[in-house]
């Protein structure tokens, strides 16, 4: 295991430019190889995964499975198109190019940067990391100190199946990172809140080095009157108090057409009973918010507007109950910064526009959820509203489709990735234009008397 008192960041990266000038990573096969190894860590790791992610956050073992270690589809996703990813692509010329072809080239990047968050610690290390790999990069990894189980767990994995040289991972919090972010890299991959990640691109910047943001935000969730009510409910507690509510695209507020407010409050009240039983406390599905620090801010979140169902908190345990807030006012700080916790705010509308408009006046939000049934209604919010992604009838299930590129817009974010999103992202497009030497034409040389009518 790597440490920065252990080995130098600047040393790993010294090794890693080596390796990568070796070529070796520009071998598809041993990109498939390495894609192999992962999937085997990930696999014989997964009893150690779920016990780091109980330790850290409370996770259920279902939620760990289905929200982390499932990442391996990603990997199975890589592996089966990789082939077809690293192909040059021809690219199509015009008829004053007719003696020339034209292609495209994947090019690996070199050596690249990952830093990922504590809410889904496993999968947002090993995601993006799937996308490095295919693409041929030497990869270090950075995962977040708020979950120091499974940060140290990943320092092991990565240690045992992986050369330093080609992938390592640096444990650390934020002095750490800054380090690691003094240092130039071919590219640099963050996801994390947004504040942090303008300091990321701020210091990217000193370097030119591209970077992906993979950031948050307040993702609206409009409940129109044409819905099948239980499907509805259902499917947004979910999304909202899966991970306690600490999930980048978690429906984070509710905006709900007044006809049908009662009805939705009713079948969400119902549902939270029904998935976490009359005290959420003691049940075996529901996780823990990650720190102290973050607990006390969402309890001070649940002092604005009414709270309709949940509201206790146990801060022994960290414990917040699954909450719906109503009468909110636009003001409030729960409706100012992402939430990122167990507590939903409803907030009712009389006519469509007014839900558009409020979301056309905030940040670019990550996810927009739109449960309708009205195929002009839909069509409306795809052309109105502006958003990374949008789920419709349905919240958080957009992440887990590798074909999507999953990503922000604006303040929620710049790049994307998954399935071939990723391979691009951690790739160079390079042009290549070859000309032939069966003849040549002498209508761009000098001297140019006349020949402007070749134009
Ligand atoms: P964060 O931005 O506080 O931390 C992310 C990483 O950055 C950590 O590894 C941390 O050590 C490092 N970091 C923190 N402060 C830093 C600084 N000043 N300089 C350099 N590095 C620093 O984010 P978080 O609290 O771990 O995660 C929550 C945020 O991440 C939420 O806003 C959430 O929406 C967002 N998120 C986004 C996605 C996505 O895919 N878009 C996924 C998960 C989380």
């Amino acid at each position: 295991m790597i440490t920065e008192s252990s080995i130098s960041i600047n040393d790993i990266i010294r090794k890693q430019r080596e390796f990568f000038q070796t070529g070796k990573t520009k071998d598809v096969a041993f990109r498939i190889e390495q894609l192999k190894i992962l999937k085997q860590a990930v696999l014989e790791n997964e009893q150690a995964i779920i016990q780091a992610l109980k330790a850290d956050l409370n996770k259920p073992e279902f939620e760990a499975y289905a929200t982390e270690i499932l990442v391996y589809k990603e990997i199975d996703y890589a592996i089966k198109h990789i082939k077809t990813w690293t192909k040059p692509q021809k690219a199509a010329v015009s008829l004053e190019f007719l003696q020339y072809s034209a292609k495209i080239y994947p090019d690996p990047l070199g050596v690249v940067l990952i830093i990922g968050p504590w809410n889904y610690p496993f999968n947002l290390m090993i995601g993006p990391l799937v996308g490095a790999i295919a693409a041929g990069n030497c990869t270090i990894l950075k995962p977040s100190e708020l979950a120091p189980h499974t940060s140290s767990l990943l320092a092991g994995i990565i240690a045992k199946y992986f050369d330093p040289a080609y992938i390592a991972l640096v444990e650390g919090g934020v002095e750490t990172s800054q380090n690691l972010l003094a240092e130039k890299f071919d590219y640099i991959f963050f996801t994390g809140g947004t504040n942090v990640g303008r300091i990321v691109m701020e210091a990217a910047a000193k370097h030119l080095t591209p970077v992906t943001l993979e950031l948050g935000g307040k993702s609206p969730c409009i409940v129109d009157t044409e819905i099948n009510l239980e499907h509805t409910v259902k499917r947004i507690i979910w999304g909202k108090f899966v991970n306690a509510g600490q999930t980048c695209i978690a429906p984070d507020y509710i905006l709900v057409d007044k006809r049908i407010k009662t009805n939705l409050v009713e079948g969400l009240k119902k549902t939270i009973k029904e998935f976490y039983g009359d005290k959420p406390e003691t049940s075996p599905d529901y996780a823990r918010i990650i720190s102290a620090k973050h607990f006390d801010r969402l309890v001070n979140l649940l002092k604005n507007g009414e709270v309709i169902i949940g509201g206790e908190t146990n801060p022994a345990e960290r414990y917040i109950a699954p909450t719906l807030l109503e009468n909110v006012s636009l003001d409030d700080a729960i409706m100012q910064e992402e939430i990122f916790g167990p507590i939903l705010p409803i907030i009712e509308y009389d006519d469509i526009k007014e839900a558009i408009a409020l979301i056309n006046s905030r940040p670019k939000p990550l996810a927009l959820y739109l449960f309708s049934q009205n195929k002009n209604l839909q069509q409306r919010i795809l052309q109105e509203t502006t958003s990374g992604g949008v789920c419709l009838n349905d919240t958080i299930m957009q992440y887990g489709v590798s074909s999507l590129p999953f990503g922000g817009v604006g303040d929620s974010g710049i790049g994307s990735y998954h399935g071939k999103a990723g391979f691009d992202t951690f790739s160079h497009r390079k042009s290549v234009l070859q000309n032939s030497f069966l003849f040549d034409l002498n209508w761009r040389y000098a001297p140019y008397q006349g020949k402007l009518a070749f134009l």
